[in-house]
């Protein structure tokens, strides 16, 4: 079970490379022709910094995760001790909880916060309406 996860965690660490090496090119670009070869060249080195970054911080969390799979205790729900299945690690891989974990906490969060209507407009009613 845990070299299914490594080994998938690992594909995903390629998968990752591979849109790194595929977004390198925008910023080999060839001298410009003209202005709009400039402005298309422009919008390809934005969009690539923003892919390169987010693949970046991709991989460091895989390579966190990867690091976390090869120790036994790995991916078990912090709540209730059940394994976090991998494709909800992958997901979020911050989520220390199961789905169903996460789904209760949600919902006492949402409770705990939740501020009854009457006492929004209270305030803001006139003296007279009573
Ligand atoms: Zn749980």
């Amino acid at each position: 079970m845990y070299n299914t996860r490594i080994a998938a965690l690992m594909a995903q660490i390629e998968k990752e490379k591979n849109i790194l090496q595929l977004v390198r090119g925008a910023f080999q670009a060839e001298p410009c022709a003209d202005e709009l070869d400039l402005d298309f060249t422009f919008t390809n080195v934005q969009f690539a910094t923003i892919m390169a970054k987010r693949a970046m911080e991709r991989l460091k969390t895989l390579e966190a995760l990867l690091e976390k799979a090869r120790s036994h205790d790995a991916f078990l729900c912090a709540e209730c001790g059940e394994p976090i299945p991998l494709e909800r690690v992958l997901a979020a891989p911050e989520s220390t909880l199961c789905r169903d974990c996460q789904e209760l906490w949600e919902r006492q969060k949402a409770c705990e916060s939740y501020v009854p209507p009457q006492h929004l407009h209270s305030r803001s009613r006139g003296g007279m309406a009573g």
